[in-house]
């Protein structure tokens, strides 16, 4: 197992701005959020605390079977 430092792993570079939602620095990977769930919890407050899934924003892992979920039909 290796632990990289933070400066070294691109997915845990900061912006240099505090996450919108926590305060917390914000990642690049998750502008301007720090993390994915920060991002959600947003994002649901945007849909009114409703959780629609429509398309491909939220592909269900037991969905796509492999199949690559940008692929359209
Ligand atoms: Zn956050």
């Amino acid at each position: 197992m290796t632990i990289m430092p933070d400066s070294l792993d691109p997915s845990r570079k900061t912006t240099g701005r505090a996450c919108a939602q926590c305060g917390q620095p914000a990642l690049v990977a998750f502008r301007p959020f720090c993390s994915a769930r920060c991002r959600d919890i947003d994002l649901g407050k945007w849909l009114g605390g409703a959780y629609v899934v429509r398309g491909r924003s939220a592909v269900d892992p037991d969905d796509t079977g492999g199949v690559d979920p940008d692929e359209e039909r």
